[in-house]
């Protein structure tokens, strides 16, 4: 599902991970190739226009926080932007509570409408509703024979009739339902294989004489701007209530997925990812974006930093490292921000590409936590000036921390490198607030 597209907007957002801060130049460079991807992939030229200018507005007015990439904020941004674009939150079918629920399915001949009523059927009836199937697809003789066949592999009865009259079908239906006391209808009806003005009569009379409490329309979603230009069709003569997606599982590209909601301005209800029975699900727009960028793991570590990192506290660290003032009680903090964002080896799992690789170097958690005990046996005057620390006060600390003097001393040793190395920069002026790097 979206591969083709997925593996596209992937090797254009590897091009700017890694540079020192979001610039006009840089997104504009990568959206402008993510416009192209979008339109090749079949999007409606104004849906994938819309969605670039609106991620290119939140961008530039972004600040990159520490501890994540450009790269990762801008795949943050346009998750958040796609999501929006799939219709934000998701969205339930309708069952009446007081009446019957008389579900109307309606598409293009070979959309997939009749699969997706046997595997509604299926799905209401785990639900416990009472449920029967209405062949109304009158034209073809073999859907009828299909729907009954379908039916039975879901243990729903069908309803239908020999004579050739949609509406009587439809309106048969009806009185079946009361009399047998079934509190959901669903109503298969026909499609034809281009929009034509008798079809849509069909639907609009069949739903004029049914009343149903929920449109949906089918469409196959392969079929790209095909797909949308059917949607707007039969939406501006039956003003469906839903669209579901079918054939999803063979949809590489994905353009009607991401423009149909924009256009046509109803919600994705659900999306159909197999010929078989069980192959359906309800439609999250979140899923499916995660699924399109291919990096839901990366939009929720963009995520917890946001909820973590402290911008007035990150400026703080960055004013201390500057001046040579970083000490071992900034150094517990760092670590308890870590620690709070998760372990560190769930945290570089999350960064897709490097997820497998560092896994098997085996990042040690541990390592974090024996420095967390060395600093916090540390007194507040010792955290702030480590020279202090003679050999009795190590041997202390090492055995209040539960380690030993060599864990000790190793971690004094590093410290101290680390601060020579600080100054060295600062020297060189690696902290001036024009280099790019801690911009
Ligand atoms: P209808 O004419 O609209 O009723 O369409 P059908 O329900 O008969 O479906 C047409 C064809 O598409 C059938 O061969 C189905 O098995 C197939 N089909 C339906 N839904 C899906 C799906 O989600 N995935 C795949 N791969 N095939 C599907």
């Amino acid at each position: 599902m979206f591969e083709e597209l997925s593996l596209k907007i992937d090797a254009a957002l590897k091009k700017i991970t890694g540079q020192g801060r979001l610039t006009e130049a840089n997104i504009s460079d990568t959206l402008r190739e993510i416009r192209r991807i979008l339109l090749d992939a079949d999007v409606n030229y104004k849906v994938a226009k819309d969605f670039i200018d609106k991620v290119k507005e939140k961008a530039l007015g972004k600040e990159v926080i520490a501890s994540i990439t450009p790269g990762q904020l801008i795949t943050k941004i346009i998750y958040d932007e796609l999501v929006e674009l799939l219709g934000g939150g998701h969205s339930e079918i309708f069952l009446n509570p007081t009446g019957a629920t008389i579900i109307l399915v309606v598409g293009l001949q070979g959309s997939g409408k009749t699969t997706f009523s046997a595997k509604l059927a299926k799905r209401l009836k785990e639900r416990k509703r009472k449920v029967l199937l209405v062949a109304a697809d009158i034209y073809r003789p073999a859907a009828i024979e299909q729907l009954k066949i379908l039916g039975q592999q879901v243990d729903v009865p069908v309803f239908s009739l020999e004579q050739k009259d949609a509406r009587l079908v439809a309106s048969e239906s009806l009185k079946y339902v009361k009399e047998k006391g079934f509190d959901t209808l669903i109503i298969d009806t026909a499609g034809r294989l281009h929009v034509d003005e008798e079809m849509m009569k069909e639907v609009a009379d069949i739903k004029e004489i049914v009343k149903p409490t929920e449109t949906l329309f089918v469409v196959d979603s392969m079929t790209g701007q095909d797909a949308v230009n059917s949607a707007k069709a039969f939406n501006e003569t039956v003003n469906f209530d839903g669209i579901v997606l079918s054939k999803l599982d063979g949809d590489a590209r994905g353009g009607a997925a991401i423009s149909i909601r924009s256009v046509v301005g109803k919600p994705i209800k659900f999306v159909s990812n197999g010929e078989k029975l069980e192959n359906l699900d309800v439609f999250y727009p979140d899923r499916l974006a995660s699924r399109i960028l291919g990096k839901g793991d990366i939009v929720s570590l963009v995520e917890k930093a946001q909820e973590t990192i402290d911008e007035f506290e990150a400026k703080k660290m960055e004013e201390k490292l500057r001046k040579n003032k970083f000490d071992f009680e900034d150094f517990l903090k760092q670590i308890k921000l870590i620690k709070k964002m998760g372990s560190l080896s769930s945290l570089i799992g999350m960064i897709p590409g490097l997820g497998s690789q560092i896994k098997n170097a085996q990042i040690d958690d541990k390592a974090l936590v024996k420095v967390e005990a060395i600093i916090n046996s540390m007194t507040k005057q010792e955290r702030e000036n480590p020279k202090v620390l003679n050999g009795s006060r190590r041997k202390r600390i090492a055995r209040g921390s539960g380690t030993t003097i060599q864990d000790v001393n190793r971690l004094i040793k590093q410290f101290q490198e680390m601060q020579r190395m600080m100054s060295m920069m600062n020297k060189k002026g690696f902290f001036n607030s024009s280099n790019k790097n801690f911009k």
